[in-house]
């Protein structure tokens, strides 16, 4: 029978035990000559194991896989251009941290690897502890146990190789992924290449090569100069170092070596246990805290919970700045203006609708300044390590909890955020259940409600208590999802564990305004334009079906088109406690949540016309005021209310993004359904319960 024939190398810093392990494997059979060109010892060995002639060769080790060294050129080149069958990564179990360095960058060589975890006998005596079959998910690769010099686990390290020679495929592609700046700029480069012709032929892995361009690796560049595209490819790679230290503060290698490093941080902290080592810096010593396992969820919501108050606190007197400047310019346009329909649209259409909205921008704007920042300093990561246990719970990773915490500012970058996640279950659900998160667009409701119906004492924890529900609903959808639609546990995967740092001003801003800037888009398109639709629907017909003029105001407000909309779907909403001025408001709602508020201004204001005349202060308390006298909802229908507004269809806008990062109808269309029949019926039962003891 003829053998068939691998190609093996084996790699791995240098003591970790590879001589010994090549030795072990090839016994006598083979041979030590130089590298061509080079004073490298190259050694080559041969091992037959079942159906297999295994040529062994043993390379130099090294630390790393940078061009700074012959060595280091030597194992690179080999694995490059002789391009072996696999790698056997071999590292010293005793100093993990350290060795997982150049698994890392083999990983990003995108070549099948057996990962050998030698020296096992000296690390367990030194008290660490390996969670193999976690640690391998985390990485992506089999791993094997091994002792050298006991020839231990050199069968199964044989068993390995051959599993992964015939399943090359099943290879995870999964590789560090870096912080979302240097993603953004590989990316870039990467899709660049892409478009190059001259890059038909390059032989290369093409997000390794952007990772390499960006080290400022000199062989790498020396190739891409050879191509006829290689001067604007360098040109452009300068541009994005340069970008990326005005962003981080740091050069673009630096950043590199600290996201290979954070992402091992985070895998060993997962999958390895050690006891009774006191390693101690900064981070090592903060993570002793916030990650601890009683204190580090207490520590988070602590966190959060100063983020929310910091956001409301300090965001309220700019809002109130904002409010009296847009009632201002509505005055002024409106004494500069003939009375008359186009006076209407531009004052109580136009300038109080789109002006609704940017009244929250400061909250906003100092939420996802809150992100950015947690973000930069490393904490954000931590914040998903902790949430970890809960989230996999409900068969999710903690990875899905920062876009779910982005929700809470706006659905839409929340839902794109989850582009982080490479699981794509674990992305589809997690798209699904952010719209439950209460973003910033559905607060004004609350307040409005709650400041009309709930004391003062109590605000707060109405409102909490609103937010808490939201979660709770997520949580609980995604175990359903994942018990009924997508089955199956979530992936295991690391998350980078960054070092602890001050993230630069320019970079936290700049995040801030990422996710701001899709708000403010939403107010100058689709507010603007519902805004526009809605005040037509309230105004017109202006005559009755006989040509008359309505006697009131009220009158026509019912007659109006709006009216009719809202006294057709009366009846599905009355189980639930509302009238059919809520129906109109909450039709409205689809196109962007704030606009539920501002339908209800117009509703109210538009029948209590002499009370608005009068009233010179029209801030939200004489609005609440209004609401609760014409409403005639109890504090129960208004909570019934809120309910329904926090879960039933994410905005338009919403299910557009999520059309697009589902390529397709069926998510958001789904989304828009089960979400308005889990409002429904939630709504129904709190508010038919509450009819039966009596609360309403
Ligand atoms: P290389 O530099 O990677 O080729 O490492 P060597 O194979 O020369 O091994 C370095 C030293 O570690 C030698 O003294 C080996 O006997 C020892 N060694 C190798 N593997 C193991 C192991 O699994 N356990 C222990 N305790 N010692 C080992
Ligand atoms: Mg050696």
């Amino acid at each position: 029978m003829t053998k068939r024939s691998l190609v093996i190398a084996l790699a791995g810093n240098p003591n970790c035990g590879k001589t010994t392990i090549f030795n072990s494997l090839t016994g006598a059979r083979q041979h030590v000559g130089n590298y061509p060109g080079v004073t490298v010892e190259k050694k080559e060995g041969f091992v037959r194991y079942k159906d297999y002639e295994i040529k062994v060769i043993d390379l130099p080790g090294t630390y790393s896989l940078t061009a700074y060294s012959p060595d280091e050129v030597v194992a690179r080149d080999v694995i490059l251009e002789e391009k072996p069958d696999l790698m056997v990564n071999i590292v010293d179990t005793s100093n993990l941290e350290r060795n997982l360095y150049l698994t890392v960058q083999l990983k990003e060589l995108e070549v099948p690897i057996v990962l050998a975890l030698n020296m096992a006998d000296v690390a367990e005596a030194g008290g660490i502890e390996i969670n193999y079959d976690l640690f391998s998910k985390l990485l992506g690769l089999k791993v094997v146990r091994t002792v050298g010099t006991k020839n231990e686990g050199i069968e199964d390290l044989l068993e390995a190789i051959i599993w992964v020679a015939e399943h090359k495929n099943q290879v995870s592609s999964r590789t560090v992924r870096f912080t979302e700046d240097l993603e953004n700029v590989i990316n870039e480069i990467v899709e660049n290449f892409k478009n190059d012709v001259a890059f038909a032929n390059w032989n290369y892995p093409l997000r390794w090569t952007a990772i390499k361009l960006l080290e400022n690796d000199k062989e790498v560049v020396k190739k891409i100069k050879s191509l006829p595209a290689g001067e604007r490819i360098l040109e452009l790679v300068s541009r994005k170092q340069e970008e990326i230290q005005s962003l981080l503060n740091d050069d673009a290698e630096m950043a590199i070596i600290e996201g290979r490093y954070a992402f091992i941080r985070g895998t060993v902290k997962e999958a390895v246990t050690e006891k009774g080592i006191n390693k101690f810096s900064f981070t090592e010593a903060v993570d002793k805290i916030l990650l601890n396992r009683i204190l580090g969820l207490p520590i988070f919501f602590g966190v959060m919970w100063l983020l929310f108050q910091l956001t409301f606190t300090l965001g309220a007197p700019p809002m109130e700045w904002i409010e009296s400047g847009f009632t201002i310019l509505g005055e002024w346009v409106g004494s500069h203006m003939q009375d008359g329909l186009l006076k209407s649209l531009v004052v109580d259409g136009i300038i109080a609708g789109v002006g609704g909205v940017i009244v929250f921008l400061p909250n906003i704007l100092l939420l996802f300044l809150g992100i950015a920042f947690l973000e930069g300093t490393g904490y954000m990561a931590r914040a998903a390590f902790v949430m970890d246990k809960i989230m996999h719970r409900v068969g999710l990773h903690g990875k899905s909890f920062v876009p779910m915490l982005t929700g809470f500012g706006c659905n839409i970058p929340a839902i794109m955020a989850t582009r982080t996640l490479e699981n794509p279950k674990d992305r589809l659900v997690t798209i699904l259940i952010t719209p439950l998160m209460s973003c910033g667009a559905r607060l004004p409701v609350y307040t409005l409600l709650i400041a009309a119906f709930f004391p003062k004492e109590v605000a707060g924890n109405v409102l909490f208590s609103i937010y808490l529900i939201g979660v709770l609903l997520a949580m609980l959808m995604a175990k359903v999802f994942r018990t009924f639609i997508f089955k199956g546990e979530s992936e295991p995967f690391a998350m980078e564990l960054p070092l602890y740092r001050i993230p630069t001003l320019k970079s936290v801003l700049i995040h801030m305004w990422e996710r701001a800037w899709l708000y403010l888009k939403k107010a100058g398109t689709i507010i603007l334009a519902v805004s526009i639709i809605m005040w037509g629907l309230f105004t017109f017909p202006m005559v009755d079906a006989q040509g008359n003029e309505f006697e009131s105001a009220a009158e026509q407000m019912e007659q109006s088109y709006a009216g009719r909309i809202g006294k057709a779907i009366e009846p599905v909403i009355a189980p639930l406690g509302f009238d059919w001025k809520t129906g109109v408001a909450l039709v409205a709602g689809f196109a962007a949540k704030e606009v539920v508020v501002s339908t209800l201004g117009t509703l109210y204001s538009i029948e209590d016309e002499e009370a608005l005349t009068e009233e010179e202060d029209t801030t939200v308390k004489s609005f609440a005021q209004r609401a609760k006298e014409q409403s005639g909802y109890t504090p129960f229908t208004a909570y019934v209310l809120m309910l329904f507004t926090l879960i039933y269809v994410p905005c338009m806008a919403t299910i557009a993004v999520i059309k697009r990062e589902t390529n397709g109808w069926k998510w958001p269309l789904f989304t828009a359904g089960y979400t308005t029949v889990l409002a429904w019926v939630i709504c129904f039962v709190v508010y038919q319960m509450g009819t039966v003891f009596g609360a309403v």
